[in-house]
């Protein structure tokens, strides 16, 4: 059973790795090989404006000064749109995709206005599912959800449900400028590269239904989820790219390597705290605890800059 465990690490190439990206490809990558498992890697380059042409590179080498070593080729998701859109035809078959030709403003218009919602993602309003053919006009591709709720075990996270029509109602998988959807691409290649485990952080637990449900729209078997605390600074926000987040190789030596297996709560002997990344990775592996983490959503990291203080 061990033997197949299959896990990986999905990172969109916006920018350097840094310590929240850290955090999942070590979680990740001690699942899988505390299984004897193989560890992927995959590119989500979906998204060209969003990206930075040197981010996959950058990433894929400080993977590799971390000594995160990762089994079979690097799969970039630009190469994969063909499988896209037979998924997209399949579904099509199934008679559960439609056209959309809501603009951004017709959809906020159709949320509702109590400041209670505001914040929380826009659902879907259904205003073109009757559209079963490609209009002239420019469209997105949605699918059509349904009532039904998804319940899912997470390893960390326990027993989570969800109604998709409720959360997100019918979403996009092929986008409006012809860019495919994490949604589906996500699901199309956790299966065709045999997932078995899906390690990432809690960011994406509220995702994970609208991709159980796709998967079971397509027949692709479902993996088992165990979603990681995602890491928050002082602030209280998510620790990204987007807010800054620096570039866990602009330090020096592996101590954010160290801090990640702290912040993963499993309490790196301070011994370890100037040793090299491979001796630290040869620790962890075999202490490798992932339920230290249960049912922790979040947590703040003070600094990656100290000493070992006990205290993140
Ligand atoms: N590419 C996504 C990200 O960087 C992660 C996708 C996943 O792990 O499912 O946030
Ligand atoms: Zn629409």
């Amino acid at each position: 059973m061990t033997a197949q465990y299959r896990g990986r690490f999905a990172p969109s190439p916006t920018g350097p790795l840094h310590f929240g990206s850290l955090v999942a490809a070590v979680g990740s990558y001690l699942q899988a090989r505390s299984h004897d498992g193989a560890w992927l890697v995959r590119i989500e380059n979906l998204d060209p404006p969003r990206e930075s042409p040197t981010a996959s590179d950058q990433i894929l080498s400080t993977l590799e000064y971390f000594g995160l070593c990762w089994d079979e080729d690097v799969l970039y998701q630009s190469d994969r749109y063909s499988a896209y859109e037979a998924a997209l035809d399949r579904l099509r078959e199934h008679e559960l995709l439609f056209y959309c030709t809501c603009s951004r403003k017709d959809l906020r218009d159709a949320q509702p206005k109590s400041p209670a919602d505001s914040g929380s993602e826009p659902v879907y309003p259904g205003t073109c599912r009757w559209r079963r053919t490609a209009p002239p006009q420019p469209h997105s591709v949605r699918i059509l959800t349904s009532a039904a709720p998804i319940v899912f075990e997470d390893a960390l996270q326990g027993q989570c449900e969800q109604i998709v029509e409720q959360v997100s109602g019918d979403f996009v998988l092929k986008r409006r400028d012809g860019l495919y959807s994490y949604q589906l691409a996500v699901v199309v290649d956790d299966a065709a590269q045999g997932i078995s485990e899906v390690v990432r952080g809690a960011d994406l637990l509220g995702q994970t239904a609208r991709q159980i449900f796709l998967q079971k729209k397509l027949d692709l078997p479902m993996p088992a989820y165990a979603h990681l605390p995602i890491v928050i600074d002082n602030a209280g926000n998510k620790l990204s790219k987007q807010t800054g987040a620096v570039d866990v190789r602009s330090g020096t030596g592996y101590t954010p390597l160290w801090h990640a297996l702290n912040f993963l709560r499993q309490d790196p002997p301070p011994e370890l705290y100037r040793a090299s990344a491979a001796e630290m990775l040869e620790w962890a592996v075999p202490h490798w605890k992932i339920e230290h983490l249960a049912g922790e959503l979040r947590r703040t990291l003070h600094s990656i800059n100290e000493n070992p203080s006990y205290d993140v």
